[in-house]
């Protein structure tokens, strides 16, 4: 019963070109990557352009390295969760220099490291989120987000993407004595900004908090990378701010940097925090390397390579969306969509730059909205000049195909 309900859900995916399947890295994270298909098949290079290493310090030898002196000094794993004996001094270094970080941006904060952030978004959803809050979701919040507002018990209302007049008019409506607006900072699929000044001011006038997820610019937002509090200037004690680790620092976790009281409260409540084992300290030792790079001159080094990289690529693919009928996303940041329609267009395309050594994520529904598929370009600092022209080049070839065919 069970097997031939999944196999007619398996066949309903092939026909829609939904089915997802994983590639094998047998390299590290880096834009000239060894990758097979499947296991047993011939592992090939190809130039990525999906991983969401924009700083290429996945693979920087001194990360690398402190990586190993962690293993070395703290061992492989935590042995157990923060709670019980699994908190070590690695991680208490790393929270320390995240609250330093962030302080100037959300006074007096403290920072808490977990070992993703998917779970660092459950957390501070389900522990602030009580029966007598309401959450005010962006509709086009990431995964976590959304599961973190479904498992919590205050009431959910969605705003539409970056409507800042309808946000306010359902902050006015409401009157739950606890109110938090939650938002992606960069979307993770068209790379664009929420409107955090605007938010932040609505959050004020109406007594609200503002839950803003970083993913995507903690790292490579703001003149120090510290991500887009700091890009756009903002401050406030109003502000629950949330940084993942595994993208531009490029080693794994995430922290919430809040009010002192905040973060105790998610300690002593937040079930994603407690109940899981504390990731290896090695981990959070890499991290302080990772930021040490991120603040220093290299960070800005990097930074100013990647925002190169965006510049090319976009000066080089709007003649092409334009003969191709593909349309680019307005976004400045290392993410950029490059929507085709059609899922199984976009698979396609993806097709056609694998069979020219190039990797690129096709994205489909459920990730984003029907009729909106696309290759989700992401940049790297790593990548060279020639690297985007050689995307350039073979997204030309297969446009003047697309074109033909037409
Ligand atoms: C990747 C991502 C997360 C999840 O972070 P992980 O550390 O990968 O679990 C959360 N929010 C956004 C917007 C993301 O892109």
């Amino acid at each position: 019963m069970l097997l031939e309900r999944l196999s007619r859900a398996a066949a309903a995916r092939d026909a829609q070109a939904l089915t997802r399947r994983r590639r094998i890295a047998h390299s590290a994270c880096a834009p000239r990557q060894t990758v097979s298909a499947a296991p047993g098949d011939e592992a090939r290079p190809l130039l990525t352009f999906c991983s969401n290493d924009y700083l290429g310090l996945a693979s920087h030898p001194a990360v690398v390295a402190a990586f190993a002196e962690g293993a070395a000094r703290y061992g492989a794993g935590s042995g157990a969760s923060h709670l019980v004996s699994g908190h070590s001094v690695a991680h208490q270094r790393l929270e320390g220099e995240l609250a330093r970080w962030l302080a100037p941006h959300v006074p007096h904060a403290q920072a808490l490291y977990f070992c993703t952030g998917y779970m660092a978004n459950l957390a501070v959803l389900t522990a602030l989120g009580d029966s007598d809050a309401t959450l005010f979701c962006e509709t086009l919040n990431h995964a976590s987000l959304i599961d973190g507002a479904r498992l919590a018990r205050a009431a959910v209302r969605r705003y539409p993407h970056a409507d800042v007049a309808a946000l306010d008019a359902q902050l006015r409506e409401c009157d739950t004595p606890l109110r938090l607006i939650v938002t992606d900072s960069v979307f993770s699929m068209d790379g664009d900004l929420a409107p955090l000044a605007e938010l932040l001011a609505l959050a004020d006038r109406h007594d609200a908090w503002l839950v803003v997820d970083d993913a995507h610019g903690f790292g490579v937002l703001g003149e120090r990378g510290r991500g887009v509090l700091e890009h756009f200037g903002l401050s406030s004690e109003r502000l629950i701010y949330i940084g993942t680790l595994g993208k531009a620092a490029g080693v794994a976790g995430a922290f919430v940097a809040a009010h002192p009281l905040v973060i105790d409260h998610l300690i002593n409540t937040a079930r994603s925090y407690i109940y899981t084992t504390a990731a290896p300290p090695a981990a959070a030792h890499a991290l302080l390397t990772s930021l040490a790079l991120i603040e220093g001159d290299e960070g800005a080094a990097r930074r100013a390579r990647l925002a190169h990289g965006i510049a090319q690529l976009r000066g080089g693919l709007a003649p092409l969306c334009a003969r191709a009928g593909w349309q680019l996303g307005d976004s400045a940041t290392a993410i950029q969509p490059l929507i085709v329609g059609e899922n199984a267009a976009a698979l396609a395309l993806s097709g056609a730059l694998e069979a020219q050594g190039i990797r690129v994520g096709a994205i489909r529904p459920p990730t984003v909205a029907p009729g909106t598929a696309r290759l989700r370009i992401t940049l790297s600092a790593s990548h060279a000049a020639d690297d985007v022209e050689r995307l350039l080049s073979a997204l030309a070839a297969t446009a003047m195909t697309t074109e033909a065919a037409a």
